[in-house]
This record gives structure tokens, C-alpha cells and sequence, in this order.
């Protein structure tokens, strides 16, 4: 195998990311919000990481954010990356809390920087699966 097949893929019909997965499936970016603390949190967790509880609900947000760091891949740390190589993985805080990691979209003429605006890009890899990725906001 090569290219896009080989690639490992989430299992999106786990029961705790599952909504997550639909959500992108959908075009959207949803997140899991603690109905005791209120902390948004991601990724998808059975508890919170603030304060442990295990009641969520999710909640679809904007999926905007700002580029907080950036590397820039030249070698495919796996084969079913080989042909995409140089590209760039960015951590982007959410408008809506957290940090959020995904590949970056580059326009021709966009060389990424911290600080950056982006948005919510989504990449049909298979038709379960979906990936969120982020194109800076023009
Ligand atoms: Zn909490």
C-alpha cells in the first residue's frame, strides 16, 4: 500500500470520540464541553482533565483559531506521508479554548507564522473518516 490508503486512521466509531468524527464528517468542528466546570476540552476525553468529571456535552464552535506553534515536515515520519512532504502540522489555539493540532493548508504564496488566523478545513480521506485540517483565514 501507498499513499493516502496506507495511512493509519482514527477509529471514529470510538463511543468517546465518535461525535467528534461526525462532527467533521459534517464540516464541523465540535468539541466536548464539562457540564460541571464548563473547561472545553480537547481532544476527546471520557473525563475532564480540569476537575474529572465525566459529564460532557458537545458543542459544535466556529473552529477558528490563531497559529500558536508550527513544524514544517521535510522527511515522512510515516510512508503514507512520503508524497506530501514538505508540509506543516500546526498547534492552533481555538477561539473557543483549546489547543488544537492539524495539518495546514498553504496557499502558494502563505508562508505560516505564529499568530496567524485560521479556520476549520476538512479532508474526506476515506467516506468514515474525515480529518480536520486549518487554511489561514484570507
Ligand atoms: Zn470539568
Amino acid at each position: 500500500m501507498s499513499g493516502r490508503e496506507a495511512l493509519v486512521l482514527p477509529l471514529v466509531d470510538d463511543p468517546v470520540t465518535a461525535p467528534f468524527w461526525t462532527g467533521a464528517r459534517e464540516r464541523r468542528v465540535a468539541l466536548q464541553r464539562c457540564l460541571r466546570c464548563a473547561y472545553v476540552r480537547w481532544p476527546p476525553a471520557r473525563v475532564c482533565p480540569e476537575c474529572l468529571a465525566e459529564e460532557t456535552r458537545w458543542e459544535t464552535v466556529q473552529g477558528r483559531g490563531t497559529i500558536w506553534s508550527f513544524a514544517v515536515y521535510v522527511r515522512a515520519l510515516h510512508p503514507a506521508f512520503a508524497d506530501d512532504v514538505p508540509y506543516t502540522v500546526a498547534a492552533v489555539e481555538l477561539d473557543a479554548g483549546p489547543l488544537m493540532i492539524g495539518r495546514l493548508d498553504e496557499a502558494p504564496s502563505w508562508e505560516p507564522a505564529i499568530g496567524d488566523r485560521v479556520e476549520p478545513a476538512f479532508e474526506d480521506v476515506t467516506p468514515d473518516v474525515t480529518l480536520v485540517r486549518f487554511r489561514v483565514i484570507a
